[in-house]
Order: C-alpha cells, then structure tokens, then sequence
C-alpha cells in the first residue's frame, strides 16, 4: 500500500507530522539508525515535496550559501555533506563552501538533501496531506488527516517548524487589503521574482532575509529602501557558537525552571543579525546609491503609487513593498497543538511552548523537534543542528509498548 492509502488498521511506528529539515533528519534517524523499518513511518505534510518549505525560503532570500558549517545537514555522519562533495580538498575553488567555516552553497546542500531523501526512500513515506487532529489513547496515537482518513501510530512526532505563521504587521495587512503590492517574502506559495517586481521597492525588516533580499532585488536593478526597526547587527551566527556545544548548554541544562530557560534563550538569540560578509556586500551598495537604511516603524501606511510609508520622523516612497520580517514569535501549530494541549493537559511555560522531558517527550507518545522542543534543546533548537540534536535524543528514549 502507498503513502497516499492509508490502511486503517496498520499500526506504524512513527508518523512524523512535517516534511521540512526537521521532520525528514528525523525520519532518516529513525529509519538508518533506529532500527525502524520504512513500512512502519509515514511523514504528513501538506507541501507538494517534502523540503519544499526549505527550498522556497532559501530560494526567495537568493542565499547562496547556508549560515551554517557543513557538519549540520540531513545524513547521518557529522562528515556526510563534506564526502558528498568529494572533499574539502576536491571542492577548493568550485564555489561549493564558503568562508568562513565552510559554509556549504545551498545547491550542493539540495543535492545532499536529495541524496538523504533517495537514500531512505522518504518521498514514498510522504502522505501529502494535513493533520488537523491528534486522539491519544492508551495504545495508539490516531493522527486524522484533511482528507478524512487517519493514520495511527504508536508515537507521533510534531516537527512543525514557523514556517506557516509569516509575520505581517498590521499596517501592512492594511496595505495589502486596500489592494497594494505587499507580500511577505516567506508566504506559503509566493516566489520572489525580481525582474517582475518595479524599480523602487521598500524591504521591511532588519536581518539576514532582509539584507539578502535586499542585494537580490539591487543586482536586478532595482533601489532598495530597508526599514528597520535597529541599526545593522552584525554576528556570523544567529547566537553564539558556545550554545552549539557544552560551553552555554551546561548552564543551560542546569537551569530547570522553564521562564528561565526562556530568558537564557531570548538573551542568547541574535535576532535580526548580518553575517560580516554580507554586511559589507550591502554597505558597498549603500554607497552606490542603490540601498538606503532606514531606522524607525512604519506607523501607517498609504496605497497609492507610489505607496507611502510613513515612519516616525520621515516618509518613504516605494512600489512595492516586501516584508522581511520573520515568523511569530508565539508556539507553533495552531488549533491542532491547542487542542491536544487541551485534552491532555500537556504541560506548558508561561511563553506557551511545551515543557518536555530530556529525550523530548510530551506525553509517552507525542515527541516533538524545532521551536517546540526549544526549552528542552536550547537557542540552536530551530537551526538544522537543532533537528540532530533532538534526533540524538529522541532515539535515545526507551520506546513506550
Ligand atoms: C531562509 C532561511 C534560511 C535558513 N538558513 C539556515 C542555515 O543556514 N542553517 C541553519 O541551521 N538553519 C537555517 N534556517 C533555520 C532552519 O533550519 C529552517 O527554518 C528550517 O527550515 C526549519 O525546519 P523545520 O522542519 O523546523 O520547519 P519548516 O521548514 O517550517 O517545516 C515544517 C513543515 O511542517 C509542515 N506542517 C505544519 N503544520 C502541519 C500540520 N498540521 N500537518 C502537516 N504538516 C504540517 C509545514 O507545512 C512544513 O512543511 C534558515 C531558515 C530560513 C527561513
């Protein structure tokens, strides 16, 4: 029976609720590492392919190459991505690591990623659907899907990501429903072209999304206004190298009381920060005249053309607006996470995200990765070493009968 038929009375092992960098890592663990055999998992996620999120964010931003070092990626081995290229040696001069740290590009990381996803056979597991629903009884966990059907395993994983809750601001809502050209660069089904989008546009936010899109629409032509509510911070990495090993987590560890732990997290994210090289790519073009930076809000904002957005002390005229603005900072999951925390009295801080335990578990058979398992794995929870070090303890946890 395919992934797209379910059949009601088979018992999985795992259903894994998101296809993204999380949910897939998890799936390959489980599947290379933790003995489960590929019949007994399915993957539920409403995207086309699995990754597809990845790829259209990473792809909307115009990166070219990952924040992160080649020891985070979807396989196995901390090496895989570098032996997949060939080499540190083989791929000097291709373009296919960056400096510093080696930063992999994201097309030999795609290539990885596919390789991961053939290697495990994981789009045949993929049941490209929602879950809007999670019953948990003493032997199961039911996981009803959009279309009807359910699947039932023994253990869930909620991998859910930020993906689907794009920040708008309200000003900007109100633009886009009088009918101007507004759109968040990470809405779900929205491909950044820049060569369609007019000569002046305004990029709102101040991080790295920001400051890439910005250098992808100058290199098109275009003459960027960014908005940002702080002058450019510049950190290699979104927090702190030490939180990536023991130096910060053992404090972090050591630290039991969940508001706390919020605290430590909030203190240690660089939010809305510049890598040193991009920074200086975007100040060259600030002194050609192609970019400006502007410090401030947008109170409100008039349709019109041009629009005008009207900040505390000044007015900027665009064509288009898009928002850099990141995703809500509240717990992923909506009503199908609402609800199950409802039933079940599952515990939560009073940030709203779960309490779990060391091998991240909610309940004998929920499990969860990414922003929900951020009070357990700490700032990186969110990154792509956040899905390996989850994986580490999810399949460490003794499996409930
Ligand atoms: C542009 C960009 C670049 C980044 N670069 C890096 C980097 O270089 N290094 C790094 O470490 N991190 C990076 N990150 C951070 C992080 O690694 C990514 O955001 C990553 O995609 C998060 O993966 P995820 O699986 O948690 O979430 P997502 O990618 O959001 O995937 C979650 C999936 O779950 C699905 N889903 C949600 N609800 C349901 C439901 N009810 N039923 C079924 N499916 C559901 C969603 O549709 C989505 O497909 C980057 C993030 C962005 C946005």
């Amino acid at each position: 029976m395919s992934a797209a038929e379910p059949d009601p009375h088979e018992v999985l092992e795992w259903v894994i609720v998101g296809g993204g960098i999380h949910g897939t890592h998890l799936a390959a663990r489980l599947l290379g590492e933790g003995g489960v055999a590929p019949e007994a998992l399915r993957i539920v996620d409403p995207g086309p392919e699995l990754l597809h999120v990845w790829r259209t964010c990473t792809t909307n931003t115009g990166m070219r190459h990952l924040r992160s070092p080649p020891v985070h990626h979807l396989g196995l081995e901390p090496f895989a991505l570098l032996h997949f290229a060939g080499g540190r040696r083989a791929a000097r001069g291709t373009g296919l690591f960056a400096r510093p740290y080696n930063r992999p590009s994201v097309d030999l990381f795609a290539a990885h990623c596919a390789d991961v996803l053939s290697r495990y056979g994981l789009p045949d597991l993929h049941r490209r659907d929602r879950a809007v629903g999670l019953d948990l009884n003493c032997d199961a966990v039911r996981v009803r899907l959009g279309d009807g059907h359910e699947l039932v395993g023994r253990r869930v994983l909620l991998a859910l990501g930020a993906a689907e809750q794009p920040r708008w601001p309200n000003w900007a809502r109100e633009l886009h429903t009088a009918g101007a050209r507004v759109h968040h660069v990470f809405d779900s089904g929205f491909t950044l072209e820049p060569d369609d989008l007019p000569e002046r546009v305004a990029v709102i936010g101040g991080g790295i999304t920001a400051a890439q899109v910005a250098m992808r629409l100058v290199k098109a032509g275009a003459r960027v206004d960014i908005v940002s509510p702080h002058a450019p911070r510049v950190h290699e990495f979104d927090s702190d190298p030490g939180w990536m090993g023991p130096k910060h987590m053992r404090r972090f560890a050591a630290t039991r009381d969940p508001d706390a732990r919020r605290a430590l997290i909030t203190q240690a994210r660089h939010r809305g920060s510049i890598p040193p090289r991009l920074h200086r790519a975007l100040r060259a073009a600030m002194h050609r005249g192609d970019a400006s930076w502007h410090v401030g809000q947008t109170q409100h904002a008039e349709p019109g053309a041009p629009h005008r957005l009207h900040l505390h002390d000044h007015v900027i005229e665009a064509d288009a607006v898009l928002l850099a603005t990141g995703f809500e900072a509240r717990r992923p999951g909506g009503t199908l996470v609402d609800e199950l925390i409802e039933s079940h009295a599952l515990p939560c801080a009073s940030c709203g995200y779960p309490v779990v335990d060391h091998h991240l578990r909610w309940h004998p058979r929920v499990f969860v990765t990414g922003p929900l398992a951020e009070l357990e794995v700490g700032p990186v929870a969110r990154n792509i070493l956040g899905a390996r070090r989850a994986a580490e303890r999810i399949l460490s946890a003794r499996a409930p009968t």
